[in-house]
């Protein structure tokens, strides 16, 4: 998971920056769902799909 297999969007690193400002290292992890979309023979298989990729209709769910 974490890895959107549509369009590889995938963890992103950065600071948490405190009020005092001390920083600590933070990562960010992008929406993604397990979900089965049909595929063009007319099956279905299970994916990992980020919700932007869902909610632009770049697959079609099962
Ligand atoms: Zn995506």
């Amino acid at each position: 998971m974490a890895k959107c297999e549509i369009c590889n969007k995938n963890v992103h690193f950065g600071n948490n920056v405190s009020h005092s400002h001390r920083k600590s290292r933070k990562m960010w992890k992008p929406n993604v769902k397990s979900v089965r979309v049909k595929t063009e023979g007319g099956g279905t298989k299970k994916m990992n799909v980020c919700t932007a990729c869902l909610r632009s209709g770049k697959v079609e769910r099962a």
